[in-house]
């Protein structure tokens, strides 16, 4: 056992990143063995990012109506969810809600729509003022999540002031068509590399708690690693009444720890995000997040689910020595 700390210590501090034996044998950690995993991770955070943590908010510019058959999603067409549904927000309500979220201490906006892809091109103009106006009028970070962008739409947007682009692959290939079935996975790939290719930072993870096994889930954190995205957004499930997920509980908070830790070391020098579902899957551990390897939380509601209110979750960075950062 020595030699496995001794090992994922040094893969993880070098930047490597430990490999699919050692993931799986983290996910598997007792948890009276937390604590030492907590020791590794917590320096391999500081190592690559120091003491400075990420805030960022969203907006649900566009919601529900999707044509995809997402199993955890309210938005999907599978889903009976009785959430708000609304065509794109105005240009204005957009920056309203990014001035809301700034106020809140975010750092990055981003701006989400429902759907495989934004195509229209009046609603990527919209978003592209938006976008412009947050960055210059408010100086925060902008992000889109928009589904499967062209490249030209996507130098569109960075032309506009984008910084990133966000597109998750939810789960591992293996497992996606059993959440997925009205698209494929290779698509959503193509999109990530896209992306990349065009300039933008891109934040590319998943969700996490939908029956997937321990080896989807190194599965997915191997294929972030090889597409070289920026930022890995970490959700868990907070099952929705009227999804077919619904009612499905099974990640505790340990577990929600050792997928955290897990991530952190098979990447260990991208940014970890940690959204949707913290609250409802890591309970009364959320400060630990971050000695997990998270070096980032999004603050405020999620898209279809309330989250807690900011403050908390700024008290929680100061009580813990950490503080803000762009
Ligand atoms: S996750 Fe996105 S693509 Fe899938 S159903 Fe929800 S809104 Fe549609």
């Amino acid at each position: 056992m020595e030699k496995f700390w001794e090992r994922v210590r040094a893969r993880s501090v070098s930047g490597e990143g430990i490999g699919r034996e050692d993931a799986l044998a983290v996910l598997s950690l007792r948890n009276d063995a937390i604590w030492r995993l907590l020791d590794v991770t917590e320096t391999v955070r500081r190592r690559f990012k120091g003491d400075g943590i990420r805030l960022c908010a969203i907006v649900n510019a566009k919601s529900g109506h999707c044509s995809e058959d997402c199993s955890f999603c309210a938005q999907s067409r599978r889903s009976s969810a009785a959430i708000a549904k609304h065509p794109l927000l105005s240009g204005e309500e957009i920056f309203r809600e990014a001035e809301g979220a700034k106020e809140r201490g975010a750092r990055e906006f981003s701006i989400v729509a429902s759907g495989l892809a934004m195509r229209n091109k009046e609603e990527l103009t919209c978003i592209g003022d938006a976008v412009e106006r947050i960055r210059t009028e408010l100086g925060l970070e902008t992000c889109v999540s928009l589904g499967t962008l062209s490249p030209p739409d996507v130098e569109y947007l960075l032309s506009r002031g984008l910084r990133s682009v966000h597109h998750n692959l939810e789960t591992s290939r293996s497992f996606f068509p059993k959440v997925c079935t009205t698209h494929d996975y290779e698509e959503d790939v193509a999109a990530v590399r896209a992306a990349k290719a065009a300039g933008a930072w891109v934040c590319c993870g998943g969700i996490f708690g939908l029956g997937e096994s321990p080896e989807d889930r190194v599965e997915l954190a191997l294929t972030l690693r090889d597409l070289q995205v920026d930022s890995i957004p970490v959700n868990f499930l907070n099952p929705v009444p009227g999804t077919p997920l619904e009612g499905r509980r099974e990640l505790t908070p340990m577990d929600g720890l050792r997928i955290i830790a897990m991530l952190r070391l098979t990447n260990p020098t991208r940014e970890i995000i940690v959204c949707g579902g913290r609250e409802a899957n890591l309970r009364d551990l959320q400060a630990l997040m971050f000695a997990a390897g998270a070096t980032g939380t999004m603050v405020g509601n999620y898209l279809t689910t309330a989250g807690r209110p900011a403050t908390e979750d700024l008290h929680m960075l100061r009580d813990l020595g950490l503080t803000p950062r762009s």
